[in-house]
């Protein structure tokens, strides 16, 4: 997903109702609510990249506020691109690096997390980088409410193990782990793909799951 030069993709989100600017963030945490104007659960995805998951988890669940956490312009630009389409009153979406995730949403604030598909960053020097390491999790502990919890996929093995060796030493726990998340009956029930879901198992990747809690 390497879209981050497309002209004018800033000037776009600049304008976006649909995005929460950068000089309102620091007004966010404790404030998620009044952007909703309802007290409905929050449910936020980072790295969402084109948006299909959280768009399509948004439309099937009105009952639930969504917030589509995105790094680059040129990406975000497509999730608008698919709200412009489809307008849904329960999907906001930043554009941030994650690792400021603490200084938009305040503590508690979050009902769940999303991470599909992180980017695995493969050298050693880089695993703090990782939105599942032990660095990110910490983060995640302090906006996910008390009995929240995060959801993980991704095709990347490596990765994976990775994530679920920093659970213990986080803190965290496994309710859920599977290595075939499309092989499980069960588990895949309701499952909403990702633009890199869709690609990597049609493939023939098994995708692997977790759901923790701490
Ligand atoms: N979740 C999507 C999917 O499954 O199709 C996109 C996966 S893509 C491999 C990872 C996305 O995460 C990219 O769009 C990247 O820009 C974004 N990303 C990576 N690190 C991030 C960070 N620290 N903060 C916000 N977004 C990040």
């Amino acid at each position: 997903m390497r879209l981050r030069n497309i002209t004018g993709s800033r000037e776009v989100i600049a304008e976006s109702r649909f995005v929460i600017q950068e000089e309102i963030q620091p007004q966010c945490p404790g404030t998620w609510k009044e952007i909703f104007r309802n007290d409905r659960p929050i449910h936020i995805e980072i790295g969402m990249g084109k948006g299909k998951f959280i768009h399509a988890m948004a439309k099937q669940n009105p009952h639930i506020n969504y917030v589509g956490i995105e790094k680059y312009s040129s990406v975000l630009l497509r999730a608008l691109q698919k709200m412009e389409l489809e307008e849904l009153p329960n999907l906001k979406f930043l554009r941030m690096d994650a690792e400021d995730i603490t200084k938009v949403f305040g503590a508690g604030e979050v009902d769940r997390i999303y991470l599909n598909f992180s980017d695995p960053w493969p050298k050693d020097r880089h695993a703090k980088r990782r939105l599942p390491s032990r660095e990110f999790l910490a983060r995640y502990n302090i906006i996910l409410k008390k009995g929240g919890k995060l959801e993980f996929k991704t095709d990347n093995r490596p990765l994976f193990d990775f994530a679920v060796e920093e659970l213990e030493p986080a803190g965290w726990k496994a309710e859920v782990i599977t290595y075939d998340l499309h092989a499980d009956e069960k588990l895949v029930e309701g499952n909403v793909m990702t633009e890199y879901e869709e690609k990597f198992s049609s493939m023939g990747n098994p995708i692997c799951k977790y759901i923790i809690y701490r």
